[in-house]
Parts: C-alpha cells; sequence; structure tokens
C-alpha cells in the first residue's frame, strides 16, 4: 500500500494516520488479519459464534484512536532506527537484544491497553506469555530485526480489540 506522508508542521488526519499505521506494520511484517486472529484465539472462548470478521472490525476500530497511531509510529520508528543503527549506546545495544530490563516498550504498550478497561491487562498478559501466532512470528525475528517495541505494541493493540469485543458483547452489541 502507498500513503502520502503528510510533510512539514501540517498536522495528519485521523484517518490518514490510521492508513499510515497499516501500512507502517505491513513494513514490519504484520497484517490487520494476523492481529484479528489473535483477537479471536482471545476471545472464541468466551464470546459464542465469534467471527473472525468481528474480530477485525475491532482491530480496525482500535486503530482510529490516536493514542494507539501515536505509540504505534513511536514504536516503530524507534525499531528501525537501532536497526539502522542511528541510536546511540547504551541504549542501541538494549534495543537490539531486547533486554529485558528495558521496559519502555511495555510501558508504552500500556497507552494501548488502557483504552477499554483493565481486562485489557488480563488479555496483553495473556498474549505476552503465551506468544501465540503472528507475535511468536515477530518474536522468533529478533536475531535479523530489531522488534523490541513492535511485539508489544501487537500484543497491546489485539488485547484492546478483544477487551472492545468483550464489552460490546456484554452490551449486546455483537
Ligand atoms: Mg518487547
Amino acid at each position: 500500500m502507498s500513503v502520502v506522508q503528510p510533510q512539514g508542521k501540517q498536522y495528519a488526519s485521523g484517518l490518514l494516520l490510521k492508513q499510515l499505521v497499516v501500512a507502517w506494520l505491513e513494513r514490519r511484517g504484520v497484517s490487520m488479519d494476523d492481529i484479528a486472529r489473535l483477537v479471536y484465539e482471545v476471545q472464541q472462548k468466551y464470546i459464542r459464534d465469534l467471527s473472525i470478521a468481528a474480530c477485525r472490525e475491532s482491530v480496525e476500530r482500535v486503530l482510529e484512536k490516536r493514542e494507539v497511531q501515536n505509540a504505534v509510529l513511536t514504536g516503530i520508528s524507534i525499531d528501525e532506527m537501532a536497526e539502522k543503527g542511528l541510536l546511540a549506546e547504551p541504549l542501541a545495544t538494549m534495543l537490539k537484544s531486547d533486554d529485558g530490563l528495558y521496559g519502555i516498550d511495555e510501558i508504552m504498550a500500556l497507552s494501548i491497553i488502557n483504552i477499554y478497561g483493565s481486562i485489557g491487562f488480563t488479555n496483553f498478559g495473556y498474549l505476552d506469555k503465551v506468544k501465540p501466532g503472528i507475535i511468536g512470528v515477530v518474536n522468533d525475528k529478533k536475531s535479523e530485526k530489531v522488534n523490541t517495541f513492535l511485539d508489544d505494541l501487537v500484543a497491546a493493540i489485539a488485547a484492546a480489540a478483544s477487551s472492545r469485543l468483550a464489552h460490546r458483547d456484554r452490551d449486546g452489541l455483537l
């Protein structure tokens, strides 16, 4: 997908930012359907007749939130800068080795997880521990790429989209 990048001081609209975020995630090897499958894995036990389409729709809604967009753009930028050797030490080594004591990747993910309430923490914890689907794939690529922020961002988007579905199901909106 080619997306026109906004130039200069002009701020991008939320819709353009969403398109950019989708394109950036795809550039890093993560598709909307990959994230929808994570949502399905988390929620299928709890929501009867849950469809992949409903999961995908929920991911789309989460990506319309500006704090989510900003977190994704920031995290992916840092991963890519680390990959290109543009960061100074000791940060460069911490990011390249995905140092478990770094912790800022998880902190950034919190700004996404929070959006649909505390159930997001539980969902994120599960995804972070089990690393199903695309999270495992992204994690396994860490020898060749820097995905220190990406794995947490993807898990957080899936966790938020799952929480959103849980709330909507309770409200009879599914
Ligand atoms: Mg990480």
